[in-house]
């Protein structure tokens, strides 16, 4: 087990802040000390780019400023505000745990990390981030950009996932909590990158025995993605102001209960008219295809429900549909 010289730590602890005072990114959830805003930054970057979360991040406390807002709202109208960003999962869990605080904890934010991990959707990253924001706790983070920087600053004598934990809590300036875990994770977003960390502008170069030779120091190899292909087509019909749209099945695997288009192979239709986009979903890159007809050229009965375009930005869309949609100018985001 690893005991960092104490005159190894405070030198870090002081080069790190010092740099993240300076330096770190104006970032909307920045310097917010509210535990629900926090909350929604940490789980919306869980799975999303930044540049996404920022305009998303917004949007969101536009519909939901408050966890009693949020805990009121309907399962439904959560999702249709997460539409796009992906994995629901992390919008159901949120709405729950919402509705939770409220009931049962008459709105008190709950304020350490292991009150927090009793949540749904809460693990041990998200209740220490809230809790050393939010309320100062001296609980440390490991994402995979801290778990980088460990990596790198311990040269690989961190085995298992546990030490990595255990070294960040060594590390973590009881003073600053939540600032030194903040500037851990962004050191590792914007200079201690995967392939090429930028070591000469590194505020911690002097504490790190890598200091750019990483790639001969026995850094893990980074494995080729293995991505798949697949094709995929859907019927976009339209009649007077409405759109006709099929809910996914409660049981599904992916984004159950949300709506999307009907597939063709569901409908049988011939149309000139088509458009064409790519997506990508995890590992996945569909490349779809999607036929415009008017709803009286729709020759069969089907499955689905007319929806009112006014209503498509209440109405929760899969990520695919929304894209679609504002491709056909149909959507306005
Ligand atoms: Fe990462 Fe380079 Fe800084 Fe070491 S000196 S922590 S490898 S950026």
């Amino acid at each position: 087990m690893i005991f960092p010289d104490p005159a190894f730590v405070q030198r870090l602890r002081r080069n790190l802040l010092r740099w993240y005072d300076c330096e770190q990114r104006r970032l909307p959830w920045r310097g917010e000390r509210d535990p629900y805003r926090i909350w929604l930054s940490e789980v919306m970057l869980q799975q999303t780019r930044v540049a996404v979360v920022i305009e998303r991040y917004q949007r969101f406390l536009r519909r939901f400023p408050d966890i009693k807002t949020l805990a009121r709202a309907k399962t439904s109208a959560v999702l249709s505000e997460w539409s796009g960003l992906g994995y629901y999962r992390r919008a159901r869990r949120m709405h729950q745990a919402a509705g939770l605080i409220v009931r049962q904890g008459k709105g008190i934010f709950p304020r350490s990390a292991a009150e927090l991990r009793e949540l749904p959707g809460i693990g041990r990253y998200t209740a220490a981030a809230v809790a050393s924001i939010a309320f100062g706790e001296s609980a440390a983070v490991v994402d995979g950009n801290v778990e980088r920087v460990l990596e790198r600053l311990f040269a690989g004598q961190l085995a298992g996932a546990e030490s990595y934990w255990r070294v960040a809590g060594m590390l973590l300036s009881p003073s600053r909590p939540g600032d030194f875990n903040q500037a851990m994770m962004e050191l590792g977003a914007t200079v201690c990158l995967p392939l090429n960390p930028i070591c000469s502008n590194c505020p911690v170069r002097s504490s790190c025995p890598l200091r750019g030779q990483f790639n001969s120091a026995g850094t893990r190899a980074r494995q080729p993605e293995i991505r798949k292909k697949l094709r995929k087509s859907y019927v976009l019909a339209v009649r007077g102001k409405t759109v006709l749209l099929v809910r996914r099945g409660p049981k599904t695997s992916l984004m159950p209960g949300m709506w999307e288009l009907p597939e063709i192979s569901r409908i049988s239709i011939r149309s000139q008219n088509v458009i064409r986009v790519r997506h990508s979903i995890t590992n996945t890159d569909y490349e779809v295809r999607i036929q415009l007809v008017h709803g009286s050229e729709l020759a069969q009965a089907h499955a689905g429900s007319w929806k009112s375009l006014a209503q498509l930005d209440r109405i929760p869309l899969t990520g695919l549909t929304r894209k679609i949609l504002n491709k056909a100018g149909l959507l306005q985001y």
